[in-house]
């Protein structure tokens, strides 16, 4: 599904990327892991082509798409939860959902409001209200629902659980859950090693903008202390 080879960027004169390299396949749940500042939102933000790529290559189900625009990426079928999660505070929830609302690929079942409401009841509660009116809990269903209505073929989420409450951080969990059992393809970026450990098929780590490890579950539990390190755990 997403295949990032030897990716280099930049933000002016800074270099932030040198080499990163991982993949996802599709209906895998993968990982990108490392401390603050490491590189994993430049990753992101190079992947989706909001920041141009200096060297390496991104190809996504097979096409070019190193230095695409990114509504080119995002019509290709990558939907994404940003850091901060960047919700409409002036639309209404209802709103926030139908905005970016799209079928391109004819899937099977696709996600509809309905279908997000079932998945978040909360957000079927709070439909007509403002969505700055959410706790930081309900603002990242909220943008994770916005990304599943554009019926990503690849869901990509940076920190979707950063600074929330354990119980919401569970209930997020919970959500990738069902995703990746309905087969949706999926790359996080979160520190939770533990967790992930047990939801995702295989991890990679970057430090310093290089990919510096990557492996499975068995893999990690072999190599734990030496990750747990890198992400600064
Ligand atoms: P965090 O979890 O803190 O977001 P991260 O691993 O996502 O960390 P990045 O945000 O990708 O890291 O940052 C990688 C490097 O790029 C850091 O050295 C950071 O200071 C630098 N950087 C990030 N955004 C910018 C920017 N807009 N302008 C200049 N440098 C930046």
């Amino acid at each position: 599904m997403l295949r990032v080879e030897g990716l280099q960027a930049a933000y002016g004169a800074s270099q932030a990327l040198f080499d990163v390299s991982l993949h996802v396949g599709e209906g895998a749940f993968v990982t990108l892991m490392g401390r603050n500042g490491m590189g994993k939102t430049t990753t992101i933000r190079t992947i989706m082509g909001l920041l141009s790529a200096r060297a390496g290559r991104v190809t996504l189900a097979g096409r070019d798409v190193t230095r695409a625009a990114p509504e080119i990426v995002a019509r290709l079928g990558v939907g994404l939860v940003p850091e901060g999660r960047q919700i409409f505070p002036t639309l209404t929830v209802r709103e926030n959902l139908v905005a970016t609302a799209a079928d391109r690929f004819g899937r099977k079942d696709p996600w509809t409001l309905a279908r997000v409401v079932a998945l978040f009841p909360r957000l079927g509660e709070r439909a007509g209200q403002s969505a700055s009116t959410l706790s930081g809990g309900e603002q990242q269903m909220l943008a994770i629902g916005r990304a599943l209505m554009t019926n990503p073929r690849l869901l990509i989420l940076d920190e979707a659980t950063e600074g929330l409450a354990p119980v919401i951080r569970a209930e997020i969990w919970a959500c990738l859950e069902k995703l990746k059992a309905e087969g949706q393809s999926i790359l996080v970026v979160d520190k939770n090693v533990g967790v992930l450990r047990r939801l995702a098929d295989r991890h990679f780590v970057i430090e310093k903008g290089r990919t510096v490890w990557s492996g499975d579950g068995a893999a990690l539990d072999r190599d734990r202390e030496k990750v747990n390190g890198w992400v600064g755990l």
